[in-house]
């Protein structure tokens, strides 16, 4: 049986653990102490000369090398007030001592107060968001409510699938508050179950283990069921990739169902998603390529549930790469195909091998189409500059042989926004390109 805990904000708040309401209580006295002109008990982080500057263009981050003191440590996830050198307030940020990404800002007004009222706000305003991007809506019960930083909340992804919240805490303050961002989702989103699938590796950046389960309501099914644009997915939120389903490709999803005809290709297909949009409408077939049995398994089931005729698409467990040089060889040739590869640069080691791995995707797509045919391609890779995947893209149908011409620009869906002051936070990219 849950408990009600009075904020100091007057707003009630339902904890279902004796581990969540003491560290509320904790936190409330943080909360407290954070008030007005700051006091002596919020620890105070002093940063290098000049060192400001991108929190000064607010820049949610301060990475470790711009720390000039810290004093007593703070610890993992607490609420710190950020000085400049001249120890001019900045703002409030959640301390990371693990991460070189040392501190996220939660608030670049100093006279406010981090606690549940503060959550509320940010959840409220992401969650309006979301409503006035046209969201909640009965042919889409699946989107993502919270996304990090361009919400304000650093570290805290959101995502619904129909009466479930799926969450990951991503951040050392993001865990910190958890018990109290999952009681106030409670109350701004009654009836959900929350689940958590804080099991993505950039944990291990902030020292955070990984963790999964239920944190209130019931344990999730196998597989849930969510609508989108009028299709039916089944997704499995507690093991799937991400939180379950790739929400940021959505739009993209509509556009190919607007584009599709003849023979679809579909590479790296995860549960067919594309596929299915394509076969809803104008494809004559498709095909999935993905490594992942489990995926296609999906991918199948899913067709049988939107009463797709299982003649029309087909499933091949490989390797993409190899299978295009396969299909060459076999001298195969397809209308449209999709290639939405995993993440292949995540660090700035991996750029040049990760840029020869999309050049060659793309290269043997490209020969693949037939005159006149479309390739969607994507990247994933927030590294990548979308001027860089362009080039990639256009000296892949150099060596391809092939003339083509970009008709469309893709990127994320909109529940995915990007915060003008983190550009960061605009990491999918796609060029819908014809050839001739
Ligand atoms: N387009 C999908 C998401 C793709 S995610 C959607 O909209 O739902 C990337 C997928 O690539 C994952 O399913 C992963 O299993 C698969 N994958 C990764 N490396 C691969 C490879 N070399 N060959 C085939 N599939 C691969």
């Amino acid at each position: 049986m849950g408990r009600w805990f009075e904020s100091n904000s007057g707003s009630h708040f339902q904890i279902g653990t004796d581990h969540g309401i003491c560290a509320l209580q904790n936190k409330n006295a943080l909360a407290l102490s954070v008030s007005g002109p700051p006091v002596p008990t919020m620890k105070k982080i002093i940063l290098k000369p000049g060192r400001e500057e991108s929190l000064r263009r607010r820049h949610p981050w301060v990475f470790s090398g711009a720390v000039q003191s810290a004093g007593t440590e703070p610890a993992s996830g607490e609420t710190v007030l950020l000085l400049d050198s001249a120890k001019k307030p900045l703002a409030l940020g959640a301390w990371s001592p693990g991460s070189q990404i040392r501190c996220r800002v939660w608030s670049f007004d100093t006279s406010i107060q981090i606690d549940a009222a503060f959550f509320k706000h940010r959840l409220q305003q992401a969650i309006e968001l979301r409503r006035c991007s046209g969201f909640v809506q009965d042919d889409v019960s699946a989107c993502r409510l919270v996304y990090s930083e361009s919400d304000g909340l650093p570290g805290l992804i959101v995502d619904r699938y129909g009466r479930w919240l799926v969450v990951q805490f991503l951040s050392a303050g993001a865990e910190y508050w958890k018990d109290i961002i999952v009681a106030v989702l409670h109350e701004l989103i009654p009836g959900h179950s929350v689940f958590e699938r804080s099991d993505a590796g950039v944990r291990e950046k902030e020292h955070l283990l990984p963790r999964t389960g239920a944190l209130s309501g019931d344990e999730p099914p196998e597989h849930i069921e969510i609508i989108e644009h009028g299709l039916h997915y089944r997704v499995d939120i507690r093991r799937g990739h991400k939180t379950g389903f790739y929400l940021d490709q959505r739009d993209n999803r509509r556009r190919i169902a607007k584009l599709a005809s003849g023979e679809v290709l579909n590479c790296f297909s995860y549960t067919g998603g594309f596929a299915l949009a394509a076969l809803a409408v104008g494809a004559d077939c498709a095909i999935n390529i993905d490594s992942s049995a489990g995926a296609l398994e999906q991918a199948a089931a899913n067709a049988r549930l939107n009463g797709i005729d299982n003649r029309r698409m087909e499933n091949i467990e490989a390797n993409v790469f190899e299978q295009l040089r396969e299909f060459k060889h076999m001298q195969r040739h397809f209308d449209l195909i999709v290639l939405d590869p995993p993440k292949l640069i995540d660090s700035k080691q991996t750029l040049d091998r990760g840029a020869r791995a999309y050049k060659d995707a793309n290269l043997q797509a490209l020969s693949l189409l037939k005159p006149g045919g479309l390739l969607m391609t994507f990247s994933c890779s927030g590294l990548l500059p979308t001027q860089l995947f362009q080039k990639i893209v256009a000296d892949a149908a150099l060596d391809a042989g092939r003339q083509a011409v970009i008709v469309e620009r893709l990127g994320q869906s909109a529940d995915h926004p990007v915060a003008l002051n983190f550009p960061e936070g605009e990491y999918l990219k796609g060029l819908c390109i014809r050839v001739e």
